[in-house]
């Protein structure tokens, strides 16, 4: 599926005989690119071994830094991610921009956070990015209830106003959505949940996507036909 080749990951380059990790987007344009390196840079005292790379994206050339930390105990065997200057984030051609500030905002956390390795904080953040995509999207399709979908749990707003798409749940990631996190916490299974919870939320951007489409269509109709009433 080409919507998970898309998906943010850390990759493996090589730059003068040293393997870096860098994102496969650039964090100017959002696209999946391979990065052309231009200079490396490196800072060093007792604790740290930094290397900073930088790129340039091929697609809109513009630069950027990415920070390894090289240190013998940063990882057994290779170099630890820093981050990105600037931090990866969205841009315009994003599906994102559909949506509000507010899921914008926690969406880019939870995505930093898991770059970083954060995948606890990642974690909770993803699903409550998706609780407020799914409560914007309820909001939308019905506006008269909107003060009783913003007090609503996730589990009721999907139960109550997402009732179609309930079978994208399973069973299982239901009951991690409904269930304490310190229960869940232990198993292994729970990060593969998060990989759920995310591929929920791409597919309630392409939702939100073609609701808006519809949206603007009918109320252009009503335009027209107002219009035509008119005359
Ligand atoms: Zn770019």
């Amino acid at each position: 599926m080409q919507k998970h080749e898309t998906k943010l990951k850390k990759i493996h380059y090589e730059y003068l005989d040293l393997e870096y990790i860098v994102i496969n987007k650039c964090p100017h344009c959002n696209l999946d690119i391979h990065p052309n390196a231009e200079n490396t840079y490196f800072l060093q005292n007792n604790t740290f071994q930094i290397r900073v790379l930088s790129l340039a994206c091929p697609s809109c050339k513009e630069q950027y830094f990415i920070l390894n930390d090289f240190s013998e105990d940063a990882t057994a065997i290779h170099a630890k991610y820093l981050g990105s200057i600037p931090k990866y984030g969205f841009n315009e051609n994003s599906l994102v921009k559909n949506t509000t500030k507010k899921f914008q905002n926690l969406y880019t956390q939870s995505i930093n956070a898991e770059i970083l390795g954060n995948q606890d904080i990642a974690f909770f953040g993803y699903i409550k990015s998706l609780e407020i995509l799914l409560k914007d999207i309820a909001i939308l399709e019905h506006p008269e209830n909107e003060d009783a979908i913003l007090f609503c749990s996730l589990t009721a707003c999907l139960e109550q106003y997402h009732a179609t798409n309930i079978h994208l749940f399973s069973k299982k990631l239901l009951e991690v959505l409904k269930c304490d996190y310190l229960h869940y916490q232990k198993t292994d299974a729970f990060f593969t949940y998060a990989e759920l919870v995310k591929d929920c939320i791409d597919y309630f951007l392409l939702y939100l996507e073609l609701l808006l489409k519809t949206i603007n269509l009918n109320e252009n109709q009503k335009l027209i036909n107002g219009t035509r009433k008119g005359h």
